[in-house]
C-alpha cells in the first residue's frame, strides 16, 4: 500500500479536522501518501481531490467543520455512482480509504469494501453519538458543551423572568445531546425520540409547579422527539403559561472541539490508518472504555442502545 485517500462525509462535527490530521501524520510517519477528497462522495465521483502534506493540516486541530469540506451524495447510492467513485480512485492509484462521517457514510464505506472491494476503514464523526461499538463519536462532546452554554445563558434569563422556556437541540433519532445538555444544565425536562412522553403529564407538573411558586421551567426537547414550537403551542393552550421557544439550530455543529473531541479525532485517526496498513478493512473504529474498539461495519451501523433510564431518573430526582 502506496497512498491512502481520506473524506470526510454527511453532517459535519467538531473534531472532524482533528482526525484528518490524525490520517495524515500518520500515514507520512508510514511513508504513505495522502490524498485529501473533497466534499465527501461527491468529490469522489467528481475527481476532486488533491494530494496532502505536513502542512496541509497544520493549524486546523483547534478548528471547526472539515477542512475537506462535506457533503451528500445521492449519486453514490447508485451503483452507476459507486463505479465511477471506483475507477477515480484506481485513476488515482489510492489504494485504500478512510471515510469521516456518520451512518449514512459507514453505508457508503461498507458497499465499497464489500462489493468493490477496496479497503476501507470509518471513523465516526457526528454530533449524535448515535453509532454502535464506540462510546462516543467524534463531535458529540463538543455538540452537548455548546447546547449546555446555550441553556446556561437562558437560564439566567429564565430565572429572572420567571419563564417557561422550551429549548430545542438537534437529534432527529438521538437524543443524546438533549439528555446530556439537560442533565448537565440543570433542566426540569428532557424529550428524546426514543421514549415516550405525555404533553398532558408535563403540563400538569407544571402547573402543579406554578401554584407551589416554581415559575421558571426550561423543557429540552430533541427536535425528533417534537418541534419545539409546536410543544411550546401545545404548553401554553394547555396550562394559559406564556412559553417561550429557542432553536438552537447549526450554531451546534460548529465551534472550536473540546479538548475530548480532539484527542478522540487524532486517536481514531491514527488507529485508522495503522489498521489498513495491517490489511484489515470494513470496519469502524471506536473507542470502549477508552481503548480503541474495532467493529465491522455492520455492527456498527446496528441500532444504538444508550441507558437513558439513569440521565431520566436524576433530571427528575433532581429538578
Ligand atoms: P451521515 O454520514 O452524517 O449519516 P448521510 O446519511 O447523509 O450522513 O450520508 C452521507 C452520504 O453517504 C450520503 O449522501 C450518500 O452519499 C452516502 N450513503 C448514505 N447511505 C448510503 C447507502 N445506503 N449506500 C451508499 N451510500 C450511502
Amino acid at each position: 500500500m502506496k497512498r491512502i485517500g481520506v473524506l470526510t462525509s454527511g453532517g459535519d462535527a467538531p473534531g472532524m479536522n482533528a482526525a484528518i490530521r490524525g490520517v495524515v501524520r500518520t500515514a507520512f510517519a508510514h511513508k504513505l501518501e495522502v490524498y485529501g477528497i473533497f466534499r465527501g462522495y461527491t468529490g469522489l465521483i467528481n475527481d476532486d481531490l488533491k494530494p496532502l502534506t505536513h502542512r496541509s493540516v497544520s493549524n486546523i486541530i483547534n478548528r471547526g467543520g472539515t477542512i475537506l469540506k462535506t457533503s451528500r451524495c445521492p449519486e453514490f447510492m447508485t451503483k452507476e455512482g459507486q463505479k465511477r467513485a471506483v475507477e477515480i480512485l484506481q485513476r488515482n492509484s489510492i489504494d485504500a480509504l478512510v471515510v469521516i462521517g456518520g451512518d449514512g457514510s459507514y453505508r457508503g464505506a461498507q458497499i465499497l469494501a464489500r462489493e468493490w472491494h477496496i479497503p476501507c476503514v470509518g471513523l465516526p464523526g457526528t454530533i449524535d453519538n448515535d453509532l454502535n461499538g464506540t462510546d462516543r463519536t467524534i463531535g458529540s462532546d463538543t455538540a452537548v458543551e455548546t447546547a449546555l452554554d446555550a441553556i446556561d445563558k437562558i437560564k439566567d434569563t429564565v430565572n429572572s423572568m420567571e419563564r417557561i422556556f422550551v429549548v430545542e437541540v438537534m437529534g432527529h433519532h438521538s437524543g443524546y445531546i438533549a439528555l446530556k445538555s439537560a442533565l448537565a444544565g440543570g433542566a426540569e425536562q428532557v424529550l428524546i425520540p426514543e421514549v415516550k412522553f405525555d404533553i398532558q403529564d408535563i403540563c400538569h407538573e407544571i402547573t402543579e409547579g406554578y401554584i407551589r411558586g416554581k415559575a421558571s421551567w426550561i423543557i429540552v426537547v430533541a427536535e425528533g422527539a417534537i418541534k419545539g414550537m409546536e410543544l411550546a403551542r401545545q404548553i401554553t393552550e394547555i396550562t394559559d403559561l406564556e412559553t417561550r421557544v429557542v432553536v438552537l439550530g447549526h450554531i451546534q455543529r460548529g465551534g472550536s472541539p473540546t479538548a475530548e473531541d480532539r484527542i478522540l479525532g487524532n486517536r481514531l485517526g491514527a488507529a485508522g490508518v495503522e489498521l489498513l496498513i495491517k490489511g484489515v478493512s470494513g470496519v469502524a473504529v471506536g473507542v470502549l472504555n477508552d481503548q480503541v474498539h474495532v467493529v465491522d461495519f455492520e455492527e456498527a451501523l446496528r441500532p444504538v442502545t444508550f441507558d437513558t433510564k439513569e440521565d431520566l431518573r436524576l433530571i427528575k430526582l433532581l429538578t
